[in-house]
């Protein structure tokens, strides 16, 4: 194989239209020198394009009660053995709160789909918060009518998260016994219509997902023109049917694929998540400065934090918020980077474009 050019790698960001999915897998299968040829690469593109910044997004698990049953997911319906909580809309406000003591100066709000949390509920928390100062708001709760989208925004939500998992029909099919892919699609144009900042990704290494799967999840992320990409790995959790699971053969295929992500997406606000600390020690960092320009510490209080296990070993279980804030300003320092000041809207140069709604003036 013909070893990595930096100059094309670092041509990637601004080439008039995407590499061939064959050229992505071939990225994806890097080794050796070629491997450090890409994650300087990315490095370097992320310091260009968004910064040495760290953007600081304080993220609250509200409720682990879920309607669905994604076949991978530690809070799925089915697993009985979760015990489920729901923290009082009072509590998210007072909890946002302590994110403007941290210095986050965004809030990321998620939750399983909870319908407990209905429109004018979720509402009411996104109106409470932003009447007491600025402070970016994710929501991060799931599918939800298209009308619902709109009022968010309308209180005053920033951003919404939700990953598209995987782009292949089968396999969406597959791991979502309730759901579908183009209703998950649906949403998504929805949430970008209201104006919303549209986060979005997939799982790294579902089952069955070689790298040829991963490169074509790495160009439909990209064709979806995201504010934010959210990409993880996906880690087998015992109590659901896709217990056992292994993970990828070569580890680096998890970290290789943020490195593309951030050249095919120079502009993105890309978080190192959280998952990569439950499979490498230092995984976050090492993401980082693979390309990744973003970090959620958590904010959940301790005592819920075990109720919200997606994943076996996530990090932190054992931690309040106010141990999160410590580590977190540790792990910028080290890294030799800084904190970001503002909320950390978009980047991306057409997003100004779209923008129509009233966040746009905030
Ligand atoms: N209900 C919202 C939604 O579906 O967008 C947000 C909560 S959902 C639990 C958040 C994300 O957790 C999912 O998008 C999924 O990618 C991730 N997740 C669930 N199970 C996981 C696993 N076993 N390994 C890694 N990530 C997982």
């Amino acid at each position: 194989m013909p070893h990595l050019d930096r100059a094309e790698l670092l041509a990637l960001p601004e080439a008039a239209s995407l590499p061939s999915r064959e050229d992505v897998a071939r990225l994806l299968a890097a080794s050796g020198s070629d491997l450090e040829t890409l994650y300087k690469a990315a490095d370097e593109v992320r310091a260009r394009y968004v910064g040495d910044v760290i953007h600081l997004r304080g993220i609250i698990e509200f409720s682990n009660h879920c309607r669905l049953s994604c076949n991978y997911c530690g809070i799925r319906s089915r697993n009985t053995k979760v015990q489920r909580y729901r923290l009082e809309p009072e509590q998210i406000v007072e909890l946002a709160f302590r994110a403007r003591v941290y210095g986050y100066p965004t809030v990321v709000l998620q939750s399983g789909e909870d319908p407990w949390y209905t429109v004018d509920r979720l509402c009411w928390i996104i109106e409470q918060i932003k009447a007491d100062g600025p402070l970016a708001i994710t929501l991060s709760c799931g599918e939800r009518p298209a009308e619902e989208y709109r009022r968010f925004r309308a209180a005053g939500c920033d951003r919404y998260l939700m990953r598209f998992e995987t782009c292949d029909r089968e396999r969406f099919a597959s791991l979502h016994p309730d759901d579908d892919l183009d209703r998950r699609m649906g949403c998504l144009e929805a949430i970008r219509d209201t104006g919303i900042q549209l986060g979005s990704g997939f799982l790294i290494g579902l089952p069955g997902a070689d790298i040829d799967a991963i490169a074509a999840d790495i160009l439909f992320a990209t064709g979806l023109r995201l504010e934010w990409i959210g990409c993880g790995p996906f880690v087998s959790h015992p109590d659901t049917p896709l217990a056992g699971e292994p993970l990828l053969e070569d580890r680096e295929v998890y970290y290789k694929t943020i490195a593309v992500m951030r050249l095919l997406n120079p502009y993105a606000h890309i978080p190192a998540t959280t998952a990569f600390d439950a499979i490498f020690s230092n995984g976050r960092n090492l993401v980082l400065q693979r390309g990744a320009n973003v970090f959620m510490p958590n904010i959940t209080p301790q005592t819920y934090r075990p109720g919200y296990l997606l994943y076996p070993n996530k990090p932190c279980v054992d931690e309040d918020g106010d141990q999160c804030a410590i580590c977190t300003s540790g792990r910028v320092h080290a890294l030799g980077r800084k904190i970001a000041e503002g909320p950390g809207h978009s980047l991306r140069p057409d997003y100004a474009q779209r923008q129509t709604g009233p966040a746009a003036a905030r």
